[in-house]
């Protein structure tokens, strides 16, 4: 059922076998696989998450390169409710270990805002992550290019980078090695750092080795029409020829609600897993960009399957198996 503000208390006092922290790529998946397994779900969805800025999905088997992130988002939530999940559009502000529950208070609504608490005996943590963008007093000339020409996801769209000319745009040193891993779809690379970097002499001296430029300067304009760049503008003036680019400047991660839990081990700010998507606390699964791994859809669908997975196994051990109780015999059949 799909949740609003006005059918909460509907729910309330339901206590889910799981809730999903998350409704892109692999909380949808998740949720699923649950409501397919019986099991009551509650999938929360901030909205304007990663998978619905991704304007093409290229490397999915079966589906159309050209397949917008926002309607596998759409059509992925209506299959999932139309199996018996439940789906609120709200965001997760706390999670509280109860010991053999989770007390999961979620914002509602962003004028006039009430925080329900949800309950659930498992958590699926799907709550993915952000890349992080170049600052320009105008975001919008960002927005116009950046998920279309403008990539944040080497693994996702180099191959649509071949042998074009491409700025690596970069917030520390670290990141620019990327250049180096770019360099397989295309050697024309200009390396910005947008002002945020002091580049040592060894980088300076690797890039003049490959024969990449490096601009220091701050970015002042994305040239370009229909989303397609065309170039990048610093703010001296110098015009930099490019028809394509990686943003490669970190990700801020959809976590804060997991940080009061003990018992989880984080590699930075992803997650540790193992097995089938389990963290390291015995209740709660990691999914998808949040947790360490591959950032890619095929990887947090196949996650949000094994969670779900896991957790039915995990429910269905601690049940009572269901007997076909007209043909069982009295006792007395077996001596
Ligand atoms: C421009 C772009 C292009 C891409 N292209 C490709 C591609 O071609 N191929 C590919 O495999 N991958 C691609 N990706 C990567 C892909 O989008 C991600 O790997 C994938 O979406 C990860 O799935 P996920 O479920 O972990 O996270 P997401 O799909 O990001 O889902 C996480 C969801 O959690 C929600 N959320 C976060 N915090 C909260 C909270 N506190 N409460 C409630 N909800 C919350 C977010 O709104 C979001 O919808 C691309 C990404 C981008 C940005």
């Amino acid at each position: 059922m799909k949740l609003s503000s006005k059918n909460l208390g509907d729910r309330v006092d339901t206590l889910y076998d799981a809730i999903v922290v998350g409704g892109g790529m692999g909380g949808l998946s998740a949720a699923i696989y649950l409501a397919r397994y019986g099991l009551k779900c509650l999938i929360i969805e901030k909205g304007r998450g990663r998978s619905v800025w991704m304007q093409d999905l290229r490397n999915y088997v079966g589906l159309d390169p050209d397949t917008r992130g926002s309607a596998i988002v759409n059509h992925g939530t209506k299959q999932a409710v139309d199996w018996g999940a439940d789906h609120l559009r709200g965001f997760v502000e706390e999670v509280t270990d109860e010991g053999d529950t989770f007390a999961v208070k979620v914002k509602v609504g962003r004028k006039n805002s009430t925080y329900p608490v949800f309950r659930s005996k498992y958590l699926i943590a799907a709550s993915g992550v952000m890349d992080k963008l170049p600052q320009l007093d105008d975001m919008q000339n960002v927005y116009d290019y950046a998920g279309y020409t403008l990539h944040v996801c080497m693994i996702c769209d180099g191959f649509d980078m071949w042998d074009q000319k491409a700025v690596l745009i970069a917030g520390t040193e670290g990141q620019i090695n990327a250049a180096f891993v770019v360099n397989w779809f295309t050697p024309y690379i200009t390396v910005l750092t947008h002002g945020l970097v002091e580049v040592s002499n060894e980088m300076k001296q690797k890039l003049a080795d490959h024969g990449y430029p490096l601009y220091e300067q701050k970015i002042a304009k994305f040239h370009g029409e229909n989303h397609k760049m065309s170039g990048v503008e610093l703010e001296d003036g110098t015009m930099i020829e490019a028809t394509t680019g990686l943003v490669n400047m970190g990700s801020t991660y959809y976590n804060d609600y997991l940080k009061g839990i003990e018992g989880l081990e984080w590699d930075g700010e992803n997650l540790v897993t193992q097995g089938l998507a389990q963290t390291t606390h015995d209740r709660i699964f990691a999914i998808g960009d949040l947790k360490k791994g591959l950032n890619q859809v095929s990887i947090a669908v196949a996650d949000g399957t094994m969670a779900a997975t896991q957790i039915w196994r995990n429910i269905r051990r601690a049940s009572e198996p269901r007997k076909w109780e007209a043909n069982v015999k009295q006792k007395a059949i077996v001596n």
